[in-house]
């Protein structure tokens, strides 16, 4: 399943930085994916609950943002997003077939919220948030 090797590899990466900030307890993880990295949100949500499961992320929200698209024209270089499989420049017109993609596909952790040992620091109350379990 190509969302299981996702949330293993966002679990390493997110256990690693929680072990660089003395992050003893994850609560929130804000995660961006391209629109193009073909991740269903759900079926990550899913693993990374799997996988997490008796690690300091348990709890962690998995906030997972999509982004789109954006092409650069191979032209001009104009920069733009796409919505959908149509690319057309705003200047050029339609683009052929080996056009630049420049986002679209990545994963990227953009923030880990959490809580130290030491200090009760409860960055924010994550209230009216329903974390989906089981299934
Ligand atoms: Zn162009």
């Amino acid at each position: 399943m190509h969302e299981m090797a996702i949330a293993e590899s966002l679990l390493g990466i997110v256990l690693d930085e929680s072990g660089r900030h003395g992050i003893t307890r994850v609560n929130r993880i804000q995660l961006q994916v391209g629109a193009l990295a073909a991740v269903v949100p759900a079926a990550l949500t899913f693993c990374f609950e799997l996988i997490s499961r008796d690690t300091i992320v348990a709890d962690a929200v998995l906030a997972i943002e999509m982004v789109a698209v954006v092409v650069r024209c191979p032209e001009c270089k104009e920069r733009f997003e796409v919505d959908n499989q149509f690319y057309v420049c705003p200047r050029c017109g339609p683009i052929p077939a080996g056009l630049d993609l420049t986002s679209g596909r990545e994963l990227t952790l953009l923030s880990i919220e959490g809580e130290s040992g030491d200090e009760d620091e409860s960055s924010e109350s994550p209230c009216g948030e329903e974390y989906p379990r089981g299934q």
